[in-house]
């Protein structure tokens, strides 16, 4: 489980202070998330919420045994990173190149030039890339997207230097046949991420839990999606998934009761409720004693 929240949910939002940022990793440690999506090297025009990524990895140092990601859209954000300490580099491309050019103003092959930059610089850091491919299961301009074209940008980023890659449902237009056409054409060794925009992140997550899938993205509270992409908000929540994984007896590692309290925290640092289902609802079955229990 990599949970994005400080990073895809927070970018959405009215910034928060490092501090407050720093709250809420602590909060997703404390929970057993070893994975955690913290920021994003971007102009802080482009992105306020963003700003003081650097500043936000100074503040949260190494954390033992956690590996701390920071979003990177070129190679200058790549060297601030590594240079701030990210464990972790993360950096995405699209699948649709309407997307692309709307996103990142860029094509698809734009990209892959810069992906390979950030490759570079990576590997000379010794530093793990996971490219993010958005827009793998559908996009709103061009509609369906050919799993072979999915394929195709798969070994593009591992051969720019990817060390792992993620098909990303940015506009949330996944569903559990297309997550078997793609996987047909990619493989399981990807990781999956997932948005709620019309319901079917979790399904999907099972889908491709069932094909063998081992990485899952998913953010706390739910909160999220793209600021670029018309309705995309709601990522899958990292509760309503590690519930559902619970109840199937798959270790994650992540206590329910605890990553609750960092959803509670969150939604008291944003100021409003937040869209995963096992906020409001509570866990199914509340624990008797202790952090997990029903509050
Ligand atoms: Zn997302």
């Amino acid at each position: 489980m990599r949970d994005v929240g400080p990073r895809d949910g927070l970018q959405v939002e009215k910034p928060l202070s490092v501090a407050d940022r720093a709250r809420l990793v602590h909060a997703l440690v404390a929970a057993g998330l070893r994975h955690i999506e913290v920021g994003s090297f971007v102009s802080p025009r482009a992105m306020p919420a963003m700003a003081g990524a650097a500043d936000l990895f100074e503040a949260l140092g190494r954390i033992d045994g956690v590996t701390l990601v920071a979003l990177v859209p070129n190679d200058r954000g790549a060297i601030d990173a590594v240079a701030a300490g990210a464990d972790e580099l993360s950096a995405t491309l699209s699948a649709s190149e309407g997307y692309s050019r709307r996103n990142v103003r860029m094509s698809i092959a734009e990209s892959l030039v810069a992906l390979e930059a950030i490759g570079e610089t990576a590997r000379t850091a010794d530093t793990p890339l996971d490219a993010v491919i958005s827009c793998c299961f559908g996009s709103p301009y061009e509609g369906e997207i050919a799993p072979d074209e999915v394929a195709r940008l798969v070994t593009a980023a591992r051969e720019r230097g990817a060390d792992r890659v993620t098909l990303a449902d940015t506009t949330g237009m996944a569903t559990p046949r297309r997550i078997d056409e793609v996987l047909d054409a990619v493989g399981t060794d990807v990781g999956l991420h997932l948005h709620e925009t019309r319901g079917t992140a979790l399904l999907c997550a099972y889908a491709g839990l069932q094909r063998g899938v081992t990485r899952f993205d998913a953010s706390v509270g739910g909160l999220g999606g793209s600021p670029f992409a018309e309705g995309a908000a709601g990522n899958l929540a990292t509760e309503d998934l590690v519930s559902v994984l619970d109840d199937l007896g798959v270790d994650t590692g992540i206590d329910l009761g605890m990553l609750l309290h960092a959803s509670a925290l969150l939604r008291d640092l944003v100021g409003h409720q937040l869209p995963s289902a096992l906020s409001t609802a509570g866990p199914r079955i509340p624990a008797t004693n202790g952090p997990g229990g029903l509050r």
